[in-house]
């Protein structure tokens, strides 16, 4: 079996005296669909926070091997909240969030471009305009926009403000937005909340296609089970901050320590 994609080792993250992870390890498989799920206030955000760097965890370490060597996300962190996270998104992890965050002021494909800007090493808001290589490198930013707005069934909304699409096609937009950046991981964080349930149906047929279709990891925080069991090969159950259970989802299910920590039992 080939490395894994991402490999949390030991994250224990703490916020003055609280401790929202401990001692947190699991690894997510490449080209597999990994969900972390857990009860509310378990931690889950928290861990996706740490990978996709928007704070740098307190002890631990996490590792990306998306580039055949391993790559230390904690090393990538030199500032906290967003100044890490752009180094993380160019190393190859993008993320969506449960309170849906869309530039809403501005158009569907102006967040496809910022995010690209963002993301791309030669910087196009800092390149010299009007060379041939700045034209290019705008021209393609387009076209991957367009791409990904024809895989969400966007496309129609290109020139619509963001703010004012229906909440289901923002949800989408957020996804096509991460994946412009071209990632290895996409860390989604509960992309069915607000979904009725045929657009979470959508959803998990977008998950797999996305998957199957573009060599892409994903991890998935999600509380929707139907959802879950759908696309998972594997989960990871946290609970007060800890991993209780890790594996696949007919075992993590049958877990006694997940039953009991769905159901407020101890
Ligand atoms: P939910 O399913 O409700 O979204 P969660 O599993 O994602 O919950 P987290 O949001 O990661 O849980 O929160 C875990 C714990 O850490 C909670 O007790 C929360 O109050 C605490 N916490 C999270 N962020 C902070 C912070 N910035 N400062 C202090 N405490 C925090």
């Amino acid at each position: 079996m080939s490395a894994p994609i991402l490999d949390v080792q030991n994250v224990t993250m703490r916020f003055g005296g609280i401790v929202a992870n401990r001692n947190v390890s699991f690894s997510v498989e490449r080209g597999a669909i990994t969900a972390l799920i857990g009860p509310n206030g378990a931690g889950k955000t928290t861990i996706f926070d740490c990978i996709t760097g928007f704070y740098r965890a307190s002890e631990g370490r996490i590792l990306l091997n998306g580039r055949g060597t391993s790559e230390d996300i904690g090393a990538l962190i030199t500032r906290p909240i967003t100044g890490g996270s752009h180094l993380v998104t160019r190393a190859g992890i993008a993320r969506t969030f449960q309170n849906i965050r869309l530039f809403k002021e501005m158009s569907v494909i102006e967040n496809l471009l910022v995010a690209q800007h963002l993301a791309t090493r030669n910087n196009l808001l800092s390149g010299v305009f009007r060379t041939r290589a700045y034209r290019n490198a705008e021209a393609e930013a387009v076209d991957r926009a367009y791409y990904w707005l024809g895989q969400m069934s966007l496309v129609e909304d290109a020139n619509h403000l963001a703010g004012e699409l229906p909440y289901g096609r923002q949800r989408r937009l957020e996804i096509a937005r991460a994946m412009c950046t071209s990632p290895k991981l996409i860390c989604l964080d509960e992309p069915a909340a607000g979904l009725n349930p045929s657009e979470t149906k959508d959803l998990s047929d977008v998950i797999r296609r996305l998957c199957a279709d573009h060599d892409l990891s994903v991890l998935v925080i999600e509380h929707d089970m139907g959802l879950v069991m759908r696309i998972a090969n594997h989960i990871v159950v946290l609970d007060h901050g800890e991993v209780i259970s890790d594996g696949t989802p007919e075992s993590v299910t049958n877990d006694p320590a997940v039953i009991a920590a769905y159901l407020g039992v101890s």
